[in-house]
């Protein structure tokens, strides 16, 4: 809050966005999807201005993650469509990994087959690309042909370590904030 004080005195808008996007994860984790949805439309048009598009993929990480989770997957795969775009605009291709995931999880869900395994493709290229480590056995993600599990907080790992490890129950063992897996194992 000290930081958000400080960015409104300086007019520092790009710390102002990002401090907004940051209170709406608060209140996203807080479950008040209400306000965390206010913190982030804040946060959105902020970035726009200034043209943050990092802070603008953060954003719509959240939002997605909020959408998933009520269930409204056409919002849901709106936000991701837009991550791709802004992600491959600017070249970060860990957010465009996430979306291509997002993406991939909503077109199974809606049974667009030929869709969904458009996006599993370039989700499987994109991991080897990127050449991520583990964060349990810190090997490299996608040297071998490797399943791997997609945690709600989007961090990756080996299925056999998360099978094999004792993070199942208390979640991420990166974030810790997240429980549960996302996915089933995925192949690459
Ligand atoms: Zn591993
Ligand atoms: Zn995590």
């Amino acid at each position: 809050m000290d930081a958000m004080k400080l960015a409104m005195e300086e007019r520092d808008y790009a710390m102002q966005a990002r401090c907004l996007a940051s209170l709406g994860d608060i209140h996203r984790s807080r479950k008040d999807v209400e306000k965390a949805h206010s913190k982030y439309e804040a946060s959105w048009s902020q970035a726009g201005e200034i043209g943050d598009h990092v802070c603008q993929l953060y954003i719509l990480m959240g939002l997605i993650k909020i959408f998933m989770s009520s269930r409204e997957f056409e919002k849901a795969n709106e936000a991701a469509a837009r991550g791709l775009e802004v992600g491959s605009g600017i070249g970060s291709k860990i957010h465009v990994l996430r979306c291509h995931w997002f993406l991939y999880q909503l077109y199974m869900n809606s049974e667009e087959r030929t869709l969904s395994q458009d996006h599993a493709k370039k989700f499987d290229g994109l991991l080897r690309e990127l050449q991520l480590y583990c964060g349990v056995c810190h090997d490299v993600i996608g040297k071998q042909k490797d399943n791997v599990y997609v945690m709600e907080c989007c961090h990756i790992y080996h299925s056999k370590c998360v099978e094999n490890s004792a993070f199942r129950s208390k979640g991420c063992p990166n974030c810790k904030i997240s429980s549960g897996l996302f996915s089933k194992p995925f192949s690459v």
